[in-house]
């Protein structure tokens, strides 16, 4: 039984939270791997993200209160090794409502080239007109390049800075964005742009036309607009719950 002890506002916000999992699993942003989270709805110095599952399976019930050093507020169920991502960026950008990490597929490329990963689809603005890089190999030598510690979670953050999205070396990324819609928005776009960049590149390598700094802000102030996420959230929404449906059919 999910007994966590939240105001009635923000057991929706926790809702939200479960169908973030689905629908990042659902365009392959993560698969078994990878994990979302959102900053507490009632306390500004917690977050909240399920124990350690895969995204697709997660439900209320999986969700587990965290205090900023990625410690669980009252649970002993295994959890996510890489939680020190999401704590220390919610320590140091009050602005961050929501994180994602993944290891999506189609972005990976980019982290282990020269080539920047930059937008050239309209509606992947949102990932700020060049995501920076880290490599985790540079700071701290050989590694199981996972990031668990405050330490290297610090040195991440560092180079995320006051932006939207970091590339992690041999990896994944992380999207943190000032809410759970814009963080699932961001990360499905920044993989679907990172596929057709890919093509692009094939295409014409040395003539892409990428967003400028201009269309990256007007874009992202569309994309980040009340109607604009509320349609994205909808319609994803809507198919998590035909599949649902389709899933509890199955069952009978
Ligand atoms: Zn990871």
């Amino acid at each position: 039984v999910f007994s966590m002890d939240v105001s009635l506002a923000a057991r929706a916000k926790l809702a939200e939270l479960v169908m973030a999992n689905h629908i990042l699993a659902r365009f392959g942003v993560v698969d078994a791997f990878g994990h979302v989270s959102i900053r507490h709805p009632d306390r500004a110095d917690r977050y909240i993200m399920s124990c350690s599952r895969a995204p697709e399976q997660v439900e209320i019930e999986d969700l587990v209160e965290f205090d900023m050093g990625g410690r669980p507020i009252s649970d002993d169920r295994p959890l996510y090794a890489e939680r020190a991502i999401h704590s220390e960026i919610y320590r140091v950008r009050p602005d961050v409502a929501a994180v994602c990490h993944n290891h999506a597929p189609a972005t990976l490329p980019f982290s282990v080239t020269n080539t920047p990963l930059r937008p050239i689809a309209h509606v992947a603005a949102p990932m700020g007109y060049c995501v920076p890089s880290w490599d985790i190999r540079e700071h701290f030598g050989d590694t199981d390049m996972l990031v668990t510690t405050p330490e290297v979670a610090k040195s991440l953050v560092a180079v995320l800075g006051d932006g939207p999205t970091i590339l992690m070396t041999g990896h994944g990324s992380t999207v943190a964005t000032h809410d759970i819609r814009a963080t699932v928005l961001t990360s499905v776009y920044m993989n679907e742009n990172a596929k057709l960049l890919t093509s692009a590149l094939l295409l014409d390598r040395n003539a892409v036309r990428y967003l400028s700094h201009g269309e990256v802000s007007a874009l992202t102030a569309r994309q980040f607009s009340p109607l604009a996420l509320e349609r994205a959230w909808n319609a994803w929404a809507a198919q998590d719950a035909a599949s649902a449906a389709v899933r509890a059919g199955t069952n009978n």
